[in-house]
This record gives structure tokens, C-alpha cells and sequence, in this order.
């Protein structure tokens, strides 16, 4: 059973979500809808989530691309950098396997080659309401979450 303390913390989590969005090498169409899904007209803040600029303050890493040599480094910084638990969505097929992407030559893969990933959202770009899905099932799985990882 959990402590008073964890379920505040797991309450406090659901109901409102910080969340930092990453490009670790997307072709900006993931980046368009994920930045879509946050505009008024789908009105995430309805769910509490925020989006934030400060890994240090966020809970969940929403990473769109697939994840080039280049970035691996940074992608690592800013999941390493964010408080426990914390969790990471994948956005895309290219963050979710490298996509169109897979096999070039600065391409390293999925963002699950660098970081844990939570939860994978498909499509070549997913639309706002997918993303959206996407993270209110996560939601529901961070209700049960209580001890870091
Ligand atoms: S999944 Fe499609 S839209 Fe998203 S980064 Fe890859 S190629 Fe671009």
C-alpha cells in the first residue's frame, strides 16, 4: 500500500502534467503536431497538462524524431536531468523505430536506443487527437506510479 505521501504525489502528477517536448531529429512534421496538440483549439490544459521549458520541472519527455548521432548525447542529458518517476512518449514512427529514417548513416534508431520509453504514439506524422490519447492512457497508468524508477 502506498503512502499518504505517494498518493499525493501520483494525484498531484495526473491531474496536471508538466510536460518538455524534444526533437532528437524529426522533419518537424511530428513537431507541428505536437505543437498543434497544445494549441487552444485542442485545449490540453483541460487535462492539466503544461508544456515547460526546464526538464528539471517536467514529468514527461515528449520526444518526436528519430534519434540522430548527433543528439543521442542530448536526448540522454535531458531524460537524465528530469526528477523521478518520469516518463517519455514517443512520438512518430521515427522516434518510435527510426521510421523513414532507419539506416542513414546519422541515424541511430528509436528514442528507446538512448532512453526508456513509456509509450509509443504511431503515425507518419499522429494527429493531435492521437497524441493526445496517447498521453491521457498514460495518465491513467501514472495513477498507479508511486515509487521512482
Ligand atoms: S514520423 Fe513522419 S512526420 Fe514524424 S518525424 Fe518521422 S517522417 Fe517526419
Amino acid at each position: 500500500m502506498k503512502s499518504i505521501r505517494e498518493q499525493v504525489a501520483a494525484w498531484a502528477r495526473t491531474a496536471s502534467p508538466w510536460i518538455i517536448h524534444f526533437n532528437s531529429g524529426s522533419c518537424n512534421g511530428c513537431d507541428i503536431e505536437t505543437v498543434a496538440s497544445l494549441t487552444p483549439k485542442f485545449d490540453v490544459e483541460r487535462f492539466g497538462i503544461m508544456l515547460h521549458g526546464t526538464p528539471r520541472h517536467a514529468d514527461v519527455l515528449v520526444v518526436s524524431g528519430a534519434v540522430s548521432r548527433q543528439q543521442q548525447a542530448r536526448l540522454k542529458r535531458i531524460y537524465d536531468q528530469m526528477a523521478a518517476p518520469k516518463f517519455v512518449v514517443a512520438v512518430g514512427a521515427c522516434a518510435a523505430g527510426g521510421g523513414v529514417l532507419q539506416g542513414c548513416y546519422g541515424v541511430l534508431g528509436g528514442a528507446d536506443k538512448v532512453i526508456p520509453v513509456d509509450l509509443y504514439v504511431p503515425g507518419c506524422p499522429p494527429r493531435p487527437e492521437a497524441l493526445i490519447d496517447g498521453i491521457v492512457k498514460l495518465l491513467g497508468s501514472i495513477k498507479g506510479v508511486g515509487n521512482a524508477k
